[in-house]
């Protein structure tokens, strides 16, 4: 099997009302994702007013609002010791884990059977930029706890996620930055869907297609923003979201709970680098972020590798227009506002960290 990066482009004709009825040409660039064949879609005359669209700034009257709510804020230092849930002393003897600034505890209401919640640091509000290397590694370590604690207890929970949901537009209902943290006995629907592809790549071709990804986007450069070891980071062919960034484990990682301090240390400069380079290019406040692990004790590394995976989402605005319409929720196929290639050459230019790798 062949990794390819398989695109059909269409030409739409109108005729255009601002500019006496002419005739236009607009072009229309449908690209198929390597590993499951899932279409994304861009409007290429559309994608010249990225720029425009994407740097619209969040509202700052809305952004006050923010400041205001950390009275009542479940999450900051004041309350959390009293107002949020510990587990009970068969998880966690001591009902929560701490590291450095990082608080792991359950999810008040959960939709998973162990759904805890990672306070990622004491601060209220946190721009991505602001979400530190330092901040990263203590989180990843403290969930890894979490990890641990629960397949001990109950080997059958083995799928590991880390998630974040940044500012309401993403998905988040407290404003306090903090990680979805889950440990689940079977892999969710998107994570199954890409074990399975994986494993039919490595059957059909006796090769891993995250090794053969990194070693293809690394040749191309065109979407290869640089290796942050044991990273390596791209802006992906087909992306699920807008300004979709990548980072693949390099190595033989196929599981978070695999991954040493020095790795940890890794992967979390390489987040501090992309979360920073999307507010600085895109000016993101509000983003969505996910690691996808194998389950643990499973041996997978022949066909899989650990990733994670950035999308920004709308800024925080009184009107603003949600980027999930029906082809999104209902379809499941992405109208992308931004081009991967574009994105990597903005970021790549203010990534000093990328750009010397
Ligand atoms: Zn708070």
């Amino acid at each position: 099997m062949t990794l390819r990066f398989e695109k059909v482009t269409k030409r739409v004709t109108l005729m255009d009302p601002f500019d006496a009825f002419k005739q236009k040409v607009q072009t229309i660039e449908y690209r198929r994702d390597p590993l499951l064949g899932r279409w994304s879609r861009v409007n290429m005359d559309r994608v010249k007013r990225t720029k425009t669209l994407e740097t619209s700034r969040a509202d700052p009257e809305l952004l006050s609002r923010v400041e205001e709510s950390r009275d009542a804020c479940y999450f900051c230092p004041d309350n959390l010791e009293n107002s949020t849930p510990r587990f009970p002393p068969d998880l966690v003897e001591k009902g929560r884990i701490r590291v450095g600034e990082a608080v792991v505890f359950p999810n008040l209401f959960p939709f998973g059977e162990n759904h805890a919640i990672c306070v990622l640091s004491s601060e209220h509000s946190l721009n991505p930029a602001d979400i530190t290397a330092q901040m990263w590694s203590d989180a990843v370590s403290a969930c890894i706890r979490f990890f641990e604690a629960v397949h001990r207890r109950d080997p059958d929970q083995r799928y590991p996620t880390i998630n974040l949901n940044l500012m309401p537009p993403s998905g988040a209902s407290i404003l306090h930055p903090h990680l979805q943290v889950l440990m689940e006995s079977r892999p969710s629907t998107m994570l199954e869907a890409v074990l399975g592809a994986s494993e039919r790549y490595f059957a059909e071709g006796g090769s891993n297609f995250w090794r053969d990804l990194m070693e293809k986007e690394r040749d191309l450069g065109e979407r290869y923003l640089g290796d942050v070891p044991p990273f390596g980071w791209i802006c992906p062919w087909a992306p699920i979201g807008n300004n979709e960034v990548m980072g693949i484990s390099l190595d033989t990682a196929t599981c978070v709970t695999d991954l040493s301090d020095a790795q940890i240390r890794g992967l979390s400069e390489g987040l501090e680098q992309v979360l920073s380079g999307l507010q600085r290019v895109r000016a993101a406040q509000s983003l969505n972020f996910i690691l996808f692990s194998a389950g643990t004790g499973g041996d997978v590394r022949e066909y899989f590798r650990l990733h994670a995976r950035v999308v920004s989402r709308p800024n925080l605005a009184k009107y603003y227009v949600g980027d999930r319409g029906f082809m999104e929720v209902l379809q499941l196929e992405t109208v992308i506002h931004s081009l991967p290639e574009a994105l990597a050459t903005d970021l790549r230019a203010t990534c000093p960290r990328f750009f010397s790798s």
